[in-house]
């Protein structure tokens, strides 16, 4: 997956930005990584906003990308517990699918 990393600090991002937030000088360049991850921390919906209420209830989890100083939030297709190894399945309207990794 592409993040975006901080040409001047140690911030990295997995959205866009002109110049770095946290140092307010370097640029963020594109940078390819690993997608595969880590459950970092991870809740329930079961009230879902309207655009995702047929899909309710879900989970959506926080995710420690493994090779860059990232988390990414996500939708999982399976249960997961806190530690879970977790691998990127694909996008749906703009939300990351992260699902068990074997
Ligand atoms: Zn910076």
């Amino acid at each position: 997956m592409k993040i975006f990393a901080c040409t001047n600090c140690d911030y990295h991002s997995v959205t866009s930005k002109y110049t770095c937030p946290k140092c307010q000088q370097g640029k963020l360049q594109e940078t390819e990584v690993s997608a595969s991850g880590t459950v970092y921390s991870f809740t329930d919906i079961h009230i879902a906003p309207a655009e995702f209420a047929h899909i309710a209830p879900y989970t959506v989890a926080l995710i420690q990308l493994d090779e860059a100083p990232v988390k990414v939030t996500a939708r999982m297709d399976a249960e997961v517990q806190i530690g879970d190894s977790v691998e990127l399945k694909g996008l749906e309207e703009g939300a990351f699918i992260y699902t068990k990794a074997d």
